[in-house]
C-alpha cells in the first residue's frame, strides 16, 4: 500500500483518499515507508539537486524546538522548515526538567556549539500527558515523568478551578505547562551563561492546536535573564 507521493516541489503530499482509507484499515507495511523514503529524496533531489550535499556539509539551524512526542504534532512541518533548520527534542508532554540528562544534554549543544538563537517550547492542545497528569490517571513508568505538571497544578490551582469545565482547565494546563518550560530553559545555566556571555538567545512558548493545525504564542517570550526572572515571579 503506497500512502504518499513524493510530489513535483519535493514535498510529501498525503493523499486524501488512501489517507483515510489507512486511518481506517491499518498502518502500512515497513517496506512502503522504505519505499516512501525513496519518493521523498527523490522528490527533494528533483527540485534542489544540491540539497543533500549542503546537509552532509553542515547543521546551522537557527532554533531549537522542544516538543511533545505525540506524532501528530510534527515539527519541522508546521513551521515549515526544511532539514538542516530546525534542531529538536520531543518528550511526552514536552518538558525541560532541570535534572534530564537527554534534554540538557540537546540544550547544551544547541546553546553553545550550534548557537542557535531561539528556543521553542511548544504544547499541544489535547496533549495525552497533560491530561494524564490532570486526571491524575495511573499508567506505569510515566507517572513519575509527568509529575511536573502535577506541580503546575497545584500551583495554579485557583485559576483552574475557575474555569468552566474540565476541557478548559485541560487546555489551560498544556498553556501553563509550556510556561513553567520557558521557565526552566530561561534559568537554566547554560542558557544563563549564554546570556552573560552577550548571545542573541530568544525563548518562546508556543500552543499548537492539532484541531486547525495553528500555533498560539503564549506571550511568554524572554530574552535575557531579567525578563527570564520576571516570568518566573
Ligand atoms: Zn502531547
Amino acid at each position: 500500500m503506497r500512502l504518499f507521493q513524493g510530489a513535483a516541489d519535493g514535498t510529501l503530499k498525503a493523499g486524501t483518499l488512501q489517507h483515510e482509507t489507512r486511518m481506517a484499515t491499518q498502518a502500512p507495511d515497513i517496506t512502503d515507508l522504505i519505499a516512501n523514503n525513496r519518493s521523498w529524496a527523490e522528490g527533494k533531489k528533483a527540485v534542489d539537486p544540491g540539497f543533500f550535499r549542503r546537509l552532509v556539509a553542515q547543521q546551522a539551524p537557527a532554533y531549537l524546538w522542544i516538543g511533545c512526542s505525540d506524532s501528530r504534532v510534527p515539527a519541522n512541518e508546521i513551521v515549515g522548515l526544511d532539514p538542516g533548520e530546525l534542531f529538536v527534542h520531543r518528550n511526552v508532554a514536552n518538558l525541560a526538567p532541570p535534572q534530564d540528562a537527554n534534554y540538557l544534554s540537546v540544550l547544551q549543544y544547541a546553546v553553545q556549539v550550534l548557537k542557535v538563537s531561539h528556543v521553542i517550547v511548544v504544547g499541544h492542545y489535547g496533549c495525552g500527558g497533560v491530561r494524564a497528569a490532570f486526571r491524575n490517571q495511573r499508567l506505569g513508568l510515566i507517572d513519575h515523568w509527568l509529575s511536573p505538571i502535577r506541580a503546575v497544578m497545584r500551583d495554579h490551582e485557583a485559576e483552574l478551578a475557575a474555569l468552566p469545565n474540565d476541557a478548559a482547565r485541560e487546555d489551560r494546563l498544556c498553556e501553563l505547562n509550556v510556561r513553567r518550560q520557558v521557565e526552566n530553559v530561561g534559568a537554566d545555566p547554560f542558557v544563563v551563561d549564554a546570556w552573560a556571555a552577550g548571545a542573541n538567545l530568544a525563548i518562546h512558548g508556543w500552543c499548537y492546536s492539532i484541531a486547525d493545525g495553528l500555533v498560539k504564542d503564549l506571550g511568554a517570550t524572554v530574552r535575557n535573564a531579567a525578563e527570564a526572572a520576571r516570568l518566573r515571579s
